[in-house]
């Protein structure tokens, strides 16, 4: 059974003080409904349903502290005073929010059970399900969003799941960004039902490991989207959160060319002066994304986030394989601390692998910040050029007059580049003479286009790129070109960086 909306305050109350067991008993057993009701009710009555007397002074201490600020402490409003009410005929019962003052901005709001309509199944997480959905506004218009209600089980939405839902309500009904998925309100029915910014095109991960013929992603939108990605952390950062759970499946895409970072369930806010925060109990984490110190010490931080944004950016060059596959994850936190890392992926250049070798950096101070982040991906990225005559060398890849080409590793000393052309997906060596540079005022491609020094720790047997030495008289081997949709599969996955 569902908490009923007029009692969550209840629930929020007793978890605050870890009593959330006898929530039931409260409800039921005392018929306790409002905090008043509490008045009434007498020690030997919590005797009854168990409740020790150190207990008992705990909640007679919350519920005075509830009562002395009604507003500011009800659990009710805390989760949803940033919503103000969609319609204006009483569609909620009387002790709902929609009695609350509406908030300065009044973006989200509550949304009538009548108003949404749930479809397809996208799908599932820990305590929810996301449909595809259809919300009616009040003026008629439909708009397309996607709905994720909170799981019931036999004994209800208790606990855990109940609190993650509201926690990633009330994170997500505070944030504004263009790379950020967007609340648009919250159902207070049974489910509860978060109304959310529909992501038409799925996650990032389905994406990246869609089998043929749907085309690879091209290395040139990959640098995009870990911009767009650095600049949403950045933003997430600066307002104290911390999000945890930073993985390709979290990263959705609203269009070809936009990711949205999601998933605000694992979402906390930065507490104390180290401005970390410390899992309080056993929880399922994500082992193969996680830093040294979230796995040692349950701590996260603004630093740890920046080291799983570096097992994204590795996930994303590496066709969204697992990290770390294979390797139980109670040998992972070893690997780490023995300097182990995820070797460099081939479609990856070694200026992008040498960012995340930093993201890495095995004391979190060492790591840079998002906002350093959003500067250094633009040094590292790749650059683009057109295609200025026909290749057809044999080895080489293959390219005529006029395809775009992403340069993914080249250096002012070498007449052969890497790169990938946009017209066919495919990656490999060319005679850096057949590309000009988009930036390069249309002379052909003479000097270096790598910014970043090369990163330790790069050697990848069989990777698609060779020693650079190859030259028109001396042709490539053919393997040097491949399609970036079957990246090898990767085998020894904790290369040592050499020091
Ligand atoms: P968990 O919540 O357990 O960490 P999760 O991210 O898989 O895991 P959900 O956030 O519940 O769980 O999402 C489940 C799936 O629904 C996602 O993998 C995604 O494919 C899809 N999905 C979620 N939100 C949207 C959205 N706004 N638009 C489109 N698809 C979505």
């Amino acid at each position: 059974m569902l908490p009923e909306a007029g009692s969550l305050w209840l629930l929020k109350l007793l978890r605050d003080i870890q009593l959330a067991q006898f929530y039931w008993p409260i409800l039921e057993e005392l018929n306790v409904t409002r905090p008043e009701h509490f008045d009434f009710v007498k020690p030997e009555d919590l005797d009854g349903i168990g409740m020790g007397r150190p207990a008992q002074r705990r909640l007679s201490e919350a519920l005075k502290r509830l009562r002395s600020g009604p507003k500011s402490k009800n659990w009710v409003y805390k989760i949803l005073g940033g919503f103000a009410p969609e319609h204006k005929e009483p569609t909620l019962p009387s002790d709902s929010p929609r009695h609350l003052p509406e908030p300065e901005g009044g973006l989200k709001c509550l949304i009538p059970e009548g108003a949404v309509c749930r479809g397809e199944l996208l799908g599932s997480g820990c305590f929810g399900v996301v449909h595809r959905g259809l919300w009616t506004l009040p003026s008629g218009k439909s708009v397309p969003v996607a709905v994720k209600s909170l799981r019931v089980g036999p004994e209800g939405p208790m606990g855990t799941e109940l609190g993650d839902f509201l926690r990633e309500v009330s994170v997500m009904m505070n944030l504004e960004h263009p790379h950020v998925l967007r609340l648009h309100g919250l159902v207070l029915g049974q489910p509860l039902q978060m109304v959310m910014e529909l992501a038409p095109l799925g996650s990032l991960h389905a994406r990246l490991t869609a089998p043929a013929p749907t085309p690879p992603l091209l290395v040139a939108l990959l640098c995009l989207f870990l911009r767009q990605l650095a600049g949403a952390m950045a933003y997430l950062g600066a307002r104290g959160l911390v999000h945890r759970d930073l993985a390709t499946r979290n990263l959705l895409l609203a269009s070809p060319r936009t990711i949205k970072v999601a998933d605000f369930g694992l979402v906390r806010p930065l507490g104390g002066a180290r401005g970390r925060y410390v899992m309080g109990g056993p929880r399922p984490i994500p082992y193969a994304w996680c830093a040294p110190e979230s796995l040692r010490h349950g701590a996260f931080s603004s630093a740890s986030d920046v080291w799983m944004f570096g097992v994204t950016l590795w996930e994303m060059f590496s066709g969204g394989e697992e990290p770390w596959a294979g390797v139980p994850p109670y040998l992972i936190l070893q690997r780490l601390e023995d300097r182990a890392r995820l070797p460099r992926p081939p479609l990856c250049s070694r200026a992008l692998y040498s960012l995340a070798l930093r993201c890495w950096a095995p004391h979190p101070a060492d790591r840079p910040s998002f906002s350093h982040l959003e500067g250094l991906l633009q040094e590292a990225g790749p650059s683009e050029g057109c295609c200025v005559r026909d290749v057809t060398e044999p080895g080489a890849l293959r390219m005529e007059t006029g395809d775009p080409i992403t340069v993914i590793e080249g250096s002012p000393d070498s007449t052969i580049w890497k790169g990938q052309n946009g017209r066919t997906f495919k990656v490999g060596s060319f005679p850096a003479s057949a590309v000009t540079l988009a930036d390069a005022g249309g002379l052909p491609a003479t000097r270096p286009v790598h910014r970043g020094t090369p990163a330790r720790g790069d050697q990848h047997p069989g990777s698609i790129d060779g020693p650079f030495s190859w030259g028109p008289s001396s042709p490539a081997p053919a393997a040097w070109q491949s399609a970036a949709t079957h990246p090898p599969a990767s085998t020894g996955r904790s290369a040592l960086p050499p020091e």
